[in-house]
């Protein structure tokens, strides 16, 4: 009830707008639901050209729309500032969604990987300053390590929050530039199993270039759409039971991998990389045995880069992208993994 209320009375509060408060800028993207615009208010003295971002939603908007307002209330700084969303009943039969954000900034990590200079692009943007060290592994593993924790810190948000994404990959992360760090975008595929909201998961929404093999998020014993009330009541359980959680991992485990393998950054490499993987039995270490003897020169140096401070990195890698669900570390597990402190390094390495 608490939360009801405060819900309530913060929106009661927060400025609501309409269709004609905004002028459409740039299309950023479009997709099978719906299409992104930057946008700014119409008539508001002071407000920055095109400092917003508009997603018109045909399906799924209201879904995306509950996923947001739960975000801003429980987790903020993991996702892009959510503004807004009304239906908008005039523009399509049966009308359509529109989600308003703040402009986070220009690139995603997609844009930002597939720059030949990743990670040094990266380097000011999130470290501010570049590092005190010559170009080469050390330098570019210390840029990875901190995007990896800032991605594995805004999913542990959503996580904790009870929402999984299910569509993790570089294309929905973008780069804040007021905050400095990398923000998880696109809820319209997630799924909030504390309420029951999008339970039954939609499949065919799903990435294969960076869905986990189990492609369900629920196992299919799970009831499906339970009401509101008995989800509550089961969804730690069924949490703890499945760890629906763990399917983000694997897609960030697979991001991590591309950006240690910049041979895997491309669409076709994933593919071939993710065929690969399966014919391995979704075994990393296999897929190391049977890659490594004839790797070229670029793959190579991946394994080094992964291989620094004796293998913690490949260890946190290994410990993400695994066949079982189960057997996959969470979040919050991850970000305490000595792979992201320094003197756990050391400490581990005395230990081998
Ligand atoms: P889609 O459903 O089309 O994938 P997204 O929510 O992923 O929609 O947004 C599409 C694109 O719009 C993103 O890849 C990103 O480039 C841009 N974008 C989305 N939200 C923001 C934001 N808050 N700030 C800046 N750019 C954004
Ligand atoms: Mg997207």
């Amino acid at each position: 009830w608490d939360m009801f209320v405060l819900a309530f009375v913060e929106r009661l509060f927060r400025p609501t707008y309409r269709k004609d408060d905004f002028v459409l800028g740039k299309k950023l993207g479009e997709g099978a639901f719906g299409a992104v615009y930057r946008v700014s208010l119409a008539k508001k003295p002071g407000s920055k050209e095109g400092d917003l971002v508009l997603k018109k939603a045909t399906e799924y908007g209201a879904v995306e729309i509950w996923m947001n307002e739960r975000v801003r209330r429980a987790c903020a700084s993991s996702c892009a500032d959510f503004v807004y969303g009304f239906l908008e009943r005039s523009s399509k039969k049966g009308g359509e969604y529109w989600l308003i954000w703040r402009f986070e900034g220009e690139a995603t990590l997609a844009d930002l990987m597939l720059n030949k200079d990743f990670p040094y692009n990266v380097e000011t943007m999130i470290l501010g300053e570049v590092q005190d060290l010559p170009k080469g592994l050390d330098r570019e593993n210390r840029i990875i390590q901190t995007i990896m924790r800032q991605l594995l810190f805004a999913l542990d948000g959503l996580h904790s929050t009870g929402i999984v994404h299910r569509d993790i990959k570089p294309q929905n992360i973008i780069f804040s530039e007021g905050s400095r760090a990398f923000k998880i975008i696109d809820l319209g595929a997630a799924a909030d199993l504390r309420v029951g909201i999008n339970y039954i998961p939609k499949e065919f929404l799903l990435d294969p270039r960076y869905a986990a093999p189990e492609q369900y998020i629920m196992s299919t014993q799970t009831p499906s759409a339970p009401s509101a009330p008995v989800a509550t009541a089961l969804s730690p359980v069924l949490w703890q039971m499945n760890l629906p959680d763990r399917f983000d991992i694997y897609s960030v485990g697979l991001i991590f991998l591309q950006m240690a393998f910049p041979s895997l950054r491309t669409d076709s490499s994933l593919i071939q990389f993710n065929r690969q993987l399966k014919r391995c039995g979704y075994d990393l270490a296999e897929w190391r045995k049977t890659v490594e003897h004839r790797a070229s020169p670029e793959l190579r140096r991946g394994f080094e880069l992964l291989d620094l401070d004796g293998g913690i990195g490949w260890e946190l890698l290994t410990s993400m992208v695994r066949y079982k669900a189960r057997q996959r570390t969470s979040a919050k597990a991850a970000l305490a993994h000595p792979y992201f402190d320094r003197e756990g390094l050391l400490a581990l390495s005395f230990m081998q």
